[in-house]
């Protein structure tokens, strides 16, 4: 298996419990491309509801429940408040009826979903600016206890439970295929030296370089990846409450206020672009703190001097 991302990790996993044999490699460390720099949120797709694609919708819903009854110490549980103003794409009478929807859909596998007037979001969430928020719903979903990098690196150490054979900071240089399977040249990037391995089949997980890889492997494929850059803040706590904050920003698309720890996360954004290497920039940040900013209740608005960390990744849609 080619890169020890979440599909790598999971891949190795399953692969090894089904009795294969398996070795799982990635070049720098575990969960550390786009697997450690997202939301965190395991959720069964409600946003995919505005498409009316309940059949996704049902499957996504089962994955999370399975994930969450698999994993109880590692997924909890968490309430959403999404907070509707004016600029929202649904009025909150429409997505409560959504939010049934998706309790429903989700075979009420969780706290049944709420419907707030404006006065009880403010109540309840006190940091919101409630002053244009029509109403809004809380509902749930599961995040991740600890973040998605430790999550990811915690499945590649459990495959090796069923023998899997595990090795970061190795990186696929090159593989050939012949007669007996793969031939597969790494390069140790810790030791400094040239491996060689044998493989009746390759799970090609190079998350935005499946491409590349795939290069390697010399597989063609009518699909192509586009990318979605998507940023995140870290910032001090906005919120006591433990919920994640949904809102909509000025392009109707929604983004969180997510808890970590003493801090709070605010993210995501959604920027196409060409090229996977990506980082925050001025423009990203500023985005952001704008829209933050508009939406909670703060003394003083969210500055850039507040800022203590960024994530940033993207997407590789296919
Ligand atoms: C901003 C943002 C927010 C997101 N939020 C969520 C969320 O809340 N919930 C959710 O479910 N999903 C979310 N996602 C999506 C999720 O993060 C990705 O779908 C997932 O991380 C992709 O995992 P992966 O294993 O395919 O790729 P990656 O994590 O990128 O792993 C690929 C790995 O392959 C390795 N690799 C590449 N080439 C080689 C080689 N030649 N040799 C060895 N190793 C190699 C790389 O080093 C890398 O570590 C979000 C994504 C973004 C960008």
């Amino acid at each position: 298996v080619v890169g020890g991302g979440i599909n790598g990790a999971v891949s190795a996993l399953a692969l090894a419990a089904n009795g294969l044999r398996v070795a799982l490699v990635e070049r720098h460390d575990f969960g550390s491309g786009t697997s450690q720099e997202s939301s965190c949120m395991v959720w069964g797709g409600f946003k995919y509801l505005e498409s009316r694609d309940l059949k996704l919708v049902a499957g996504l819903c089962d994955s999370r429940n399975r994930l969450a009854s698999a994993y109880p110490t590692r997924l909890a549980e968490t309430r959403f408040m999404a907070a509707l103003d004016h600029g929202a794409p649904f009025p909150p009478w429409f997505a409560a009826l959504g939010a049934v929807a998706y309790w429903g859909l989700g075979r009420l596998a969780t706290q049944p979903p709420r419907h707030r007037s404006a006065a009880t979001i403010e109540r309840l969430e006190p940091s919101v600016d409630t002053s244009m928020v029509r109403g809004g719903i809380e509902y749930s979903d599961y995040l991740l206890v600890d973040n998605d990098a430790r999550f990811v690196s915690e499945l590649a150490i459990g495959s090796t439970r069923y023998g899997a054979s595990i090795a970061n900071r190795v990186e696929v240089l090159d593989a050939e295929q012949g007669v007996n399977g793969w031939r597969i040249a790494m390069r140790d990037r810790g030791a400094g030296r040239d491996l060689e391995a044998t493989a009746r089949m390759v799970v090609n997980a190079g998350g935005p370089d499946v491409p590349v890889v795939g290069d390697l492997l010399g597989s063609a494929t009518e699909h192509r990846l586009v990318f979605s850059k998507g940023i995140h803040l870290v910032v001090p706590r906005i919120t006591d409450s433990g919920r994640i904050l949904a809102f909509f920003d000025d392009d109707e698309r929604l983004f969180y206020v997510l808890p970590m720890g003493e801090r709070s996360v605010i993210g995501t954004t959604d920027t196409p672009v060409d090229d996977p290497q990506v980082a925050v920039t001025a423009e990203d940040r500023a985005f952001l703190l704008e829209q933050i900013n508009a939406r909670i209740d703060r003394g003083t608005p969210l500055g850039e001097a507040d800022v203590i960390a960024e994530r940033c990744g993207v997407r590789a849609l296919v």
